[in-house]
Parts: C-alpha cells; structure tokens; sequence
C-alpha cells in the first residue's frame, strides 16, 4: 500500500476540520450567490426532478463560467424541465440551443443519458455517486459527487479545479495537481472535509470560496473564512512552514505533496505557490479555408449555404459554411485554390479560385486548437445543385443561421 503522506498535509485534527466546516458554511450562508440551479436544488419537492435540475448545471458548468451558463440554463430548464421531456427532444434541438457554450458533445451526451435513464431506469436517478458514475454516460467522478451531495445529500466530497486550488493552499500541496496520485489525495481530503448534516451546501462553499475568493492570481486572503486554516497564508506571513505538533517536517524531495525540491518555495509569489501543475503541451496550430456562399433567396433576401460537420470529433453534427482543412505554410493562391476545388465537389460545377473573394482571417482558440478561419465570399447568381451524397446542406437567411446549431466560431466568421 502507498506510505500514508506526511500529516502536514493532511486534516488530521478534528477539531480542526469541525471548526473549518462551521467557518465555510457559516461563510456560504451570507456571501453565496442567488443562481438559478441552487434555486431549484434547494426549493424542488421531487428528487429525480432535483437531481435532473443539477445535473444539467454541472454539465454545462464544466469549462464554462457561471455568468455565460445562467442563461443557456434557465432556456434550458424551460424548454426541458424534467427528463422525459429532454429525452423527447431532437439532437438539432439539442444543438441548437447549446449553440454557443462550447464543448457540444456535453449536450449530446447529456440527452443520450436522460433517454438512458428514461427507457432503462424508469425515469428514476441513480440516487448514490457510486450508481450514477456507474450508470450515467458521461457523468464522471466529479459530477457523481455534485448530483448525490447536492441533491440527495449523501455525505460524499467533489474535487474540481476550484477545490483543487482551495486544498492545496490549504495544506500546501506542492506536487504537480495534475498527476494521479495527488488527484486521489485530494480527493481524500474532500471525503474527510465533507459536512455530515449539509454535504451539498458544503461542496459548493468550498467551490464558491475558489470561485471569488481563493482565486487562482490575486487571492483575497484578508478575506477569506478558512484562513486560520490555511498553511499557505500561514506560511506566507511568518516565511517558513508552520509548526504541525508531534510531526517532523517533510524531508526535503521525498515528501510525495511538497514543491519539488528543485522549484521549492518562492516568496514573492505568496500562496500562489500552490497549486503547481506540469507545464501544459501548447494548442496545436490549424487553419481551415472557409467559403460564404450566397445567393439571393425567392424573396429577395440574401440566403447562405450551410452544411453539417459530421456526427463525431470535434463540433460533432454541428453546422459552419463549407469548409476545408489547409496544410500549414500554403502560399494563398494555393489556399484559394484547394478551397475552390472542394466547393466544386460540392456544387459539381466549375468554380474559378480567382472568383472567391477574401475577407480576412478569423481566429478561435478552441481548448487545445489556435485555429485560424480563412474567409473567403462567393456571390452565386444562377441556381446550383448540391451534391446530396455530400454532408446535409441548406441554405438560411441571416435569422435563420442564429437559429442554427453552429458555433460561436462560426458566428465570428
Ligand atoms: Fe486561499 Fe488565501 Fe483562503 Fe488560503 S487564506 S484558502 S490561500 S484565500
């Protein structure tokens, strides 16, 4: 079995924990924000519909702030307020209305998910973290925790990026976070911290407080609730680790949760010290060609061509004008050439490259993509056939492409 690590780094006092707990809610109880799913969460007579109603918000929070997420939610829980209804509802509905936050494939799973739960569960959520990780595609550790502790009030902790910085300030974490064997410490430390009587409003105190105040570059200590607590704080205003009674200091490099010895403690930088995560690979640099096509529509209104990614992979069934994949370091005329080749398959109709008009170029970061749109505009005068074997395809006003699931990528071109 791995050696226990060593008590600095640990919640091994209980008093200690006790009073911690009482100071992090009595903290949430005053200063949490009013947000629509904590409204639900708290006021909701049924279960499943509770467990329904933050499910879909911890999905759409993952990578995802608060203040975009309140709207996609509340269209969300208006259009599908319960399970049924979401499993009832069409994939491009689906897309359409996550359109914009990112990350489509939340959304799909999400709906493959409460259709699970509909036809093989009877409509009834798995109500322990344990059955809903199991049972749930795409419900992992961390949203198990949130739905059980929230909404059923099993006493069972969460660790997400916010904890994740909170813990390892607490107890000086120093070890890279993203490795799995500090990950399963902290999660350790979340089960031990866990309220009894309020494990939901617990975890989400202990989210809240890395949301607005133990922030990952300028933390607001003087106002923090746990900083008694807090070994980093601690460590920042007396410059050296402070005393843990009956427990001798980590050795230096052998300790598996400290700094490694070759980047120890650095004091200009405070309790941002921690956490400390392995350097990450830089985005991987794309550029696409893109081409606006459009025509004038029966009533005289510009119309313009969509077509449909297909269903997997990156913005998986979502729609963007046609577009094609570049080689890096193309010279333009070559750009220009390869995008007119693929429009021809297209519309099986000749298409002169030197007719595509440029616009400019347009970048989106995309979690681990810097991609770069090319954008090009094609006005069609005649008529065209589209080649049905080709990707779905049509054409939509400017009102109608806002409706459409695309993606704010696509938006910005
Ligand atoms: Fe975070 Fe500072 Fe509070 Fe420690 S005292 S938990 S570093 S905000």
């Amino acid at each position: 079995a791995p050696a226990l690590p060593p008590a600095r780094h640990l919640f091994s006092d209980p008093a200690e924990v006790e009073a911690l707990r009482a100071n992090l809610l009595a903290w949430y109880d005053r200063c949490k924000r009013n947000l629509p799913w904590r409204a639900l969460a708290a006021t909701e007579p049924d279960a499943d519909r509770r467990g329904y109603a933050v499910w879909v918000s911890e999905i759409m929070l993952q990578q995802t702030q608060v203040a975009t997420v309140i709207d996609y939610y509340n269209r969300w829980m208006q259009k599908w307020p319960t399970l049924q209804a979401l499993a009832q509802a069409s994939l491009e509905e689906v897309n359409e209305l996550w359109a914009g936050l990112g990350y489509y494939s939340r959304g799909k799973r999400l709906q493959e998910a409460a259709r699970k739960v509909v036809s093989e569960l009877a409509g009834r959520m798995p109500r322990t973290a344990e059955d809903l990780q199991k049972l749930l595609p795409g419900v992992g550790r961390y949203t198990a925790g949130a739905i059980a502790s929230i909404s059923y009030g099993q006493a069972t902790g969460v660790v997400d990026g916010n904890v994740i910085r909170v813990l390892c300030r607490l107890r000086c974490v120093g070890a890279d976070s993203s490795s799995p064997s500090v990950i399963d410490q902290l999660w350790d430390m979340a089960n031990v911290l866990v309220d009894r009587s309020r494990p939901g409003d617990f975890n989400q105190a202990l989210m809240e407080l890395g949301a607005t105040v133990c922030v990952p570059k300028a933390p607001l200590c003087g106002q923090c609730p746990v900083k008694q607590h807090c070994q980093a704080w601690r460590r920042k205003l007396f410059g050296k680790p402070p005393p843990v009674p009956d427990v001798e200091d980590c050795g230096v490099g052998d300790c598996p949760l400290c700094p490694p010895a070759t980047e120890p403690w650095d004091s200009s930088l405070g309790v941002t010290n921690f956490p400390r995560k392995a350097a990450k690979k830089p985005p991987r640099a794309m550029r696409t060609a893109t081409c606006v096509l459009e025509r004038r529509g029966c009533h005289g209104a510009p119309e313009y061509l969509i077509v449909q990614r297909p269903s997997s992979g990156l913005l998986a069934g979502l729609w963007e004008f046609p577009s094609v994949p570049l080689a890096q370091d193309l010279k333009e005329e070559k750009e220009r050439q390869e995008l007119a080749d693929h429009l021809q398959a297209w519309m099986e109709q000749p298409v002169a490259a030197k007719g595509l008009q440029f616009i400019g170029e347009v970048i989106h970061i995309f979690s681990h993509i810097h991609q770069t749109y090319v954008v090009y505009s094609l006005y069609l005068d005649g008529d065209v056939t589209l080649d049905p074997a080709l990707s779905p395809s049509r054409w939509v006003t400017e009102e109608e492409f806002h409706a459409s699931a695309v993606s704010t990528a696509m938006k910005k071109v």
